[in-house]
C-alpha cells in the first residue's frame, strides 16, 4: 500500500495530549510516525499532502446516526450516509437499530456489516436493540448481538418505559460488557407533544413535549445505573434538568454519561416561530451572529426541519447544554443524523416525522458554539469527537498513536462557507441550517490511510 505524508499541519491528538505543528506519516493504513521521526521513515515514493495552516486530528467519530438501511433506503443508504459522514469529517459512525427490520438479531447485524464493508465510505459500527423490534416489551438477545459485533445497545427513537425491564437489560448488558445508550423520553408525560412545552408551543398552538419528559428518564437511568453497576449513556440531552442530574450523579461516581447535538446547543424553540422571531429572540446567542456579521438565513414559521426528538428548547436550556459541554458533564458531541424524505417532511408540523440531517453541519456548528465562542479549546472540542466516544464504546479509534489505524480528519476551523442542503451527499435534505453561513470546514477525511473525501481546490499536492 502507498504511503502518505501530511506536512506542516497543527496536529492535535487529545488522547496523547499532543498539540504541535508536525508532519504525520501514514503507511499501510496505520500511523507510522509523527514529528521529527517522519523524515527517516518516509519512503521515496510517498504521496505528500501540504496541510499547512490546517488542523490535523484523529478521525472524528459520530456515535449517534440513522443510516436507514435496511428497509428505509428512500431516506438514506449506508453508501449515501457514510459519504455524507466523510464530507463532514467523520471516519467512524455508529448506526442506531431502528431500521426495518430492527437490529435486534445477529442476521441484521451481519447484513449491515457486509453492506458497510462493500459500500461504506467510512467505518460503520452498529448498535443492537435493547428490546425485540424496539417494542419495549421483551429483551432482545443481547448476548448474541454482542457476539455478532454490536458496540452498544439502544432502543433509540423509542425508550423502554418498563423500569423493571430496563433493569434486566442493564444487568445483561453489564454481563456482556456492553454500554447501554438511552433515548430519554417518558411517554406518559410527553404523550403526543411535537415541540418543547412552553411559551412558543402556546403561542403557535402546538402540543408541548415538556422538559420533565426527558429529565424523568435521566433520573431513572441514574438510579438504575447505581443499582446495577451497568454504564448508561443518555442520548441527545436537551434540558437544564438533565444536565444538572448528570452533573450531580457523575460527582458521586455513578457510571453514567451523556451526549449533545449541535441543533440543541445552537437553536431554540423560537426558531419554530420563524427566522424573524428566532434572530430577534435567541439568535444573538449564536457565536458570530449578529456581531461577527455572518449572513442570517431566513425560514418560515412551522418549518418541519426544526422538528426533532427531543425538541429544541429554550435559550436557558441551550445555555445549560453548552455549560455541560464546557465543564465536562456532557462527554460527547454527536449529530443524531436522521434523514427523512421531502414528501414526509412537507406536511403540517403535527404530522411530520421527527429528525434532521446532521453529518455535514455538525463540526462547523460545534466549532462556532464551543471554540469560536471561547468555551472550549480546539483540543477540548476534538476530545468530544474522538477519544471520548472511542472510550465509551471501547473502539480502537480516536487517537493518532503510532500503529493506530490511520483515521485522520483535516479541517480549517476558521473558514466561512455557506451550508447548502442541495449540495450535501446525504440522500435527504432535511437540515434546518440550509443557507446558514458556517465557520469551520472539513478539508480532508482519511480512513485507514485512504482519502475518502478531499476538498479538491484546497489542498496543494506535490
Ligand atoms: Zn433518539
Amino acid at each position: 500500500m502507498n504511503s502518505l505524508l501530511l506536512t506542516g499541519g497543527r496536529v492535535i491528538d487529545p488522547a496523547n495530549r499532543f498539540d504541535a505543528v508536525a508532519d504525520v506519516l501514514v503507511r499501510d493504513g496505520k500511523i507510522a510516525a509523527i514529528g521529527p521521526q517522519t523524515a527517516a521513515h518516509t519512503p521515496g515514493d510517498a504521496e505528500t499532502m501540504d496541510v499547512r495552516g490546517l488542523i490535523v486530528c484523529p478521525g472524528l467519530i459520530d456515535l449517534h446516526a440513522h443510516l436507514r438501511e435496511p428497509g428505509q433506503t428512500a431516506k438514506e443508504t449506508i453508501a449515501t450516509g457514510t459519504a455524507a459522514a466523510a464530507r463532514g469529517g467523520f471516519t467512524s459512525v455508529v448506526c442506531m437499530p431502528n431500521t426495518t427490520p430492527a437490529i435486534d438479531n445477529s442476521g441484521t447485524v451481519a447484513l449491515i456489516h457486509d453492506i458497510a464493508a462493500e459500500q461504506g465510505a467510512v467505518n460503520v459500527f452498529i448498535t443492537g436493540a435493547i428490546t425485540k423490534n424496539i417494542a419495549g416489551e421483551e429483551l432482545a438477545p443481547i448476548g448474541s448481538l454482542k457476539k455478532a459485533g454490536v458496540v452498544a445497545i439502544s432502543d433509540d427513537g423509542h425508550c423502554v418505559q418498563n423500569n423493571e425491564l430496563m433493569r434486566r437489560a442493564l444487568e445483561y448488558a453489564r454481563m456482556f460488557d456492553l454500554p447501554v445508550m438511552d433515548h430519554c423520553q417518558d411517554y406518559s408525560l410527553v404523550s403526543d407533544g411535537v415541540m418543547h412545552e412552553g411559551y412558543w408551543s402556546t403561542a403557535l398552538g402546538l402540543r408541548g413535549w415538556p422538559a420533565a419528559g426527558e429529565e424523568m428518564i435521566v433520573a431513572r437511568n441514574i438510579l438504575l445505573a447505581q443499582t446495577t453497576g451497568a454504564h448508561v449513556h443518555c442520548q441527545h440531552l436537551s434540558a437544564i434538568g438533565s444536565v444538572q442530574l448528570l452533573r450531580e450523579a457523575k460527582k458521586r461516581g455513578v457510571p453514567i454519561s451523556g451526549e449533545a447535538c449541535p441543533h440543541h446547543f445552537t437553536l431554540t424553540d423560537a426558531a419554530i416561530a420563524g427566522s424573524d422571531k428566532f434572530w430577534e429572540a435567541d439568535g444573538k446567542g449564536i457565536s458570530g451572529f449578529p456581531a461577527g456579521g455572518l449572513a442570517r438565513s431566513t425560514w418560515p414559521a412551522y418549518d418541519t426541519n426544526f422538528k426533532m426528538n427531543p425538541p429544541l428548547r429554550t435559550a436557558r436550556d441551550r445555555e445549560a447544554v453548552l455549560k455541560g459541554l464546557e465543564d465536562g458533564t456532557i462527554d460527547i458531541i454527536c449529530s443524531d443524523h436522521a434523514p427523512h424524505c421531502d414528501y414526509e417532511k412537507e406536511v403540517e408540523f403535527d404530522y411530520a416525522p421527527f429528525g434532521i440531517t446532521g453529518f455535514e453541519s455538525e463540526l462547523a456548528l460545534a466549532l462556532m458554539q464551543l471554540y469560536h465562542s471561547k468555551r472550549l479549546s480546539l483540543s477540548g472540542l476534538i476530545e468530544k469527537f474522538t477519544v471520548a466516544p472511542a472510550r465509551l464504546l471501547r473502539l480502537k479509534k480516536g487517537t493518532l498513536s503510532v500503529d493506530a489505524d490511520a483515521d485522520i480528519t483535516v479541517f480549517d476551523p476558521d473558514r466561512e462557507w455557506q451550508f447548502d442542503n442541495s449540495a450535501c451527499a446525504s440522500k435527504s435534505l432535511n437540515s434546518p441550517f440550509d443557507g446558514w453561513t458556517l465557520k469551520g470546514q472539513t478539508i480532508a477525511t482519511i480512513v485507514k490511510g485512504r482519502k475518502v473525501w478531499v476538498k479538491q481546490a484546497e489542498v496543494a499536492r506535490v
